[in-house]
């Protein structure tokens, strides 16, 4: 049984009673899934849906099991499998890291926060995760989702305002129950953020905790900026995208021509995302003047 010292907040058995009834069936969450597995979904899941990384992970794990197998595949196919994902450069760090894996860590993945955070990728967030999630190690795990759940029922905030690693592990660190229910806490608590105590509208009347400072409160409203609303359409991303499609769609590299057709809206902002994604190594130029996914010749 967890325990329950009483002085906090956040009550573990109202948060664990309502995970084990309501928990999300995600595949890298089973038993058996290992630490690389899991290592592998948390690079994924960084600012992408649940519903897009599902079909991409499964396929990468089966494909690609272990960090070796990883590394032992080329930079292009592993920008290629990335897909539709977003964000591309993870996919370069992910196989630099399985990179790192295989040649220093005898192909498994360390389990102390430190040594994980030396590794190409891997961030403070993701570092904490492996830990707690592949090695179940009481750790804080401080994600969007845990800091705004905390910022409301501790402080009685309707946001968690600017990050600040220190604080915000502190605070998570002071709701982590002792024992090896602590893992289970901190998934419990992302869950919660992510599907219920939601950034727009949280839905209280299926919450299980009984005390929370903002809705005692009456939800005052945020004290910040409105939140921006990220747009993508016709931004560089969404350029650097419709390139790398092109390249993905090709087994081998292609003409400039055959690039430019992917955006003719802005011609200078289609040569500044293909020099970005050249820069940051995603695509590379071949002697006679082509363009193919990393390392692609
Ligand atoms: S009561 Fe509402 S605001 Fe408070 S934690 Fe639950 S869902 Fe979030």
């Amino acid at each position: 049984m967890p325990s329950e010292t009483g002085t906090s907040p956040l009550c573990s058995y109202e948060l664990l009673g309502w995970y084990e009834r309501a928990q999300r069936d995600l595949p890298w969450r089973e038993p058996g899934v290992s630490a690389w597995q899991i290592l592998v979904s948390e690079f994924m899941l960084q600012q992408t849906p649940v519903a897009r990384v599902l079909p991409i992970w499964t396929e990468w794990v089966r494909r690609w099991p272990t960090a070796s197998a990883t590394a032992a595949a080329s930079p292009a196919d592993v920008v290629r499998a990335w897909g539709k994902l977003g964000y591309p450069r993870r996919a370069k760090r992910l196989h630099e890291c399985a990179t790192v894996i295989a040649r220093d860590h005898n192909d498994v993945v360390p389990d102390d926060v430190d040594v994980l955070l030396t590794l190409p990728g891997v961030g403070s967030y993701t570092a904490r995760a492996i830990a707690c999630f592949a090695y179940r190690k009481r750790v804080p795990v401080v994600d969007t989702n845990v800091r705004r759940v905390v910022a409301r029922v501790v402080h009685g905030r309707a946001d968690a305002g600017t990050a600040s690693p220190s604080r915000d592990h502190a605070d998570v660190a002071a709701l982590l129950p002792d024992g090896d229910v602590a893992p289970r806490f901190s998934v419990a608590l992302m869950e919660l953020g992510a599907t219920v105590c939601t950034a727009r509208t949280p839905r209280c009347g299926l919450c299980p905790l009984s005390q929370c400072a903002w809705r005692r409160a009456g939800y005052p409203p945020s004290a910040g900026p409105p939140r921006r609303v990220q747009t993508y359409a016709g931004t560089d991303r969404q350029v650097r995208g419709r390139l790398l499609d092109v390249l993905r769609a090709s087994d081998s590299p292609v003409t400039r021509a055959e690039l430019d057709v992917a955006w003719l809206t802005d011609t200078a902002q289609r040569d500044r995302a293909l020099y970005s994604l050249l820069a940051d190594g995603l695509v590379t130029q071949t002697a006679d003047g082509r363009f193919g996914l990393a390392g692609e010749e």
